[in-house]
């Protein structure tokens, strides 16, 4: 990479990566008063390709600036039917919307054009190759390297965010650690015949080892049918069946399409299909001198939901805010981007070791167990309190409460190293 000429443009801010949580820090860092931001994009397109559910909270939206409208959502969603192994359903009834089933093309593509409309450009079909620290009359700012139109460019940078999702490149470049675990996700949009789209079904036990399958109503006719694995507790139980072989998701998909609940409900045949990781267990260090690592990139997802879009926009304002701070005080040492992390990890950083504590009870789960503790969970004043207190983003207030109740002592016996976790 050559030196920086003395008249070479130097951007306050460059975001890598046009998905949600890129295109948020770049709306907050213009709407901060940041003169010069851009963000690349190493698609052709913003939204595409598809890896998610597109279910959002309702708070995700909030977070996101989004009023919920037709030009983006398809269906909202007050509950849950869970079911665990044995099949029995449990029914899990919020008292309003909770959460809304959205195009996330439509959804990222208007993140972006409320960020252009506040002056952050945008470079698609540019890839980040390559990321060095240069020094120019004295101060050090980033020389990346892009992949851009067949040649190889250098754009010259004071502040980098790394939004550049769950297999982060920039991250690596700027040699940060990556997060504990990706979890393996899969999915097929089909013609399902939803018994009621106010309601989510979910699947849990060996059906999707350390996680949990999904069936997402995008109206009657249509769900997104889809899982996510962890393939160490995948591997565990192929282990104990006497196999070495590691089945994948694809394989664990395949034979919850064929399971009684959802063969009865599917017409064969997809529409869409995705694959993806999701990220969880955060990065242990987001941030180096000039640079935040943000979203997927920096493992900021939900580990007991799988969600990304609520924890990366928190930590998308946070990172615009640092970055502008950083702007105004002309500091952009380790220090200074070190607020970043001090922040994020006070909003968000209790919910996800919640949510790690969570994965790792849900790992050593067997079926049977499962099915215990959802025979436990069935109990008008259980499902009530869950009912109450049931929140997507924020699952500690409602396991808060449950230990509180009378019902405690049952809730101990069934989870109580993890329940000892939240207290
Ligand atoms: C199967 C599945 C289902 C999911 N369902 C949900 C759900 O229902 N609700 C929810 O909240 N979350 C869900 N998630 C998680 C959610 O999709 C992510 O948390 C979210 O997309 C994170 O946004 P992001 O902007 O951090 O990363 P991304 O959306 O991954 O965006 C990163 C962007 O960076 C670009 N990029 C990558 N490398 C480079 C590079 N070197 N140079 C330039 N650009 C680059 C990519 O092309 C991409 O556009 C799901 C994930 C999976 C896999």
């Amino acid at each position: 990479m050559k030196l920086p000429a003395a008249d070479s443009f130097v951007y306050d801010v460059i975001v890598v990566g046009g998905g949600p949580i890129g295109t948020m820090a770049a709306r907050y860092a213009k709407l901060n008063g940041i003169s010069h931001v851009l963000v690349i994009e190493e698609n052709a397109s913003i939204g595409s390709p598809v890896e998610c559910t597109g279910l959002l909270s309702a708070a995700a939206l909030r977070e996101t600036d989004m009023e919920p409208n037709p030009s983006f959502v398809f269906n909202s969603v007050k509950g849950a039917d869970v079911y665990p192994p044995n099949g029995h359903c449990l029914k899990i009834e919020g008292k309003e919307v909770k959460a809304y089933v959205v195009s996330r093309k439509m959804f990222d593509r208007q993140l972006a054009e409320k960020a252009a409309k506040e002056g952050a450009e945008f470079q698609l079909k540019t890839q980040a190759v390559d990321l060095k620290r240069e020094t120019v009359c004295g101060n050090e700012i980033w020389a990346l390297g892009v992949f851009a139109g067949g040649n190889l460019k250098t754009l010259y940078t004071k502040i980098i965010i790394a939004a550049d999702g769950v297999r982060s490149r920039t991250a690596r470049l700027a040699g940060l650690k990556p997060c504990e675990k990706v979890l393996s996700g899969i999915q097929i949009e089909a013609v399902y015949h939803s018994n009621d789209t106010d309601f989510v079904e979910m699947f849990v036990g060996s059906a999707a080892p350390g996680f949990f399958g999904w069936a997402v109503p995008v109206n009657e006719n249509i769900s997104r049918i889809g899982l996510a694995v962890d393939l160490d507790a995948a591997a565990k139980q192929n282990k104990k069946n006497g196999s070495d072989d590691t089945k994948s998701a694809y394989d664990y998909l395949s034979e919850l399409l064929q399971s009684p609940i959802l063969s009865q409900k599917t017409a064969g045949g997809n529409t869409d299909f995705v694959v993806g990781g999701i990220p969880i267990g955060p990065m242990k260090k987001t941030y180096a001198a000039g640079l935040m690592v943000v979203g997927d990139a920096a493992g900021q997802c939900k580990p007991i939901s799988g969600g990304g879009i609520y924890t990366g926009a928190v930590a998308a304002k946070i990172a615009a805010d640092v970055a502008s701070e950083a702007i105004l005080e002309n500091d952009f040492s380790e220090k200074k981007m070190s607020l970043y992390e001090k922040r994020w990890k006070k909003e968000l950083g209790r919910e996800l070791d919640i949510g790690m504590a969570a994965h790792a009870y849900r790992m050593k789960l067997e079926d049977k167990e499962m099915n215990d503790i959802f025979e436990t969970l069935n109990d008008p004043e259980i499902l009530s309190l869950i009912t109450e207190h049931g929140d997507m983003d924020h699952p500690s207030v409602l396991i808060r409460k449950l230990m509180l109740s009378k019902h405690s002592l049952k809730m101990m016996k069934l989870a109580g190293t993890f329940f000892k976790t939240v207290l």
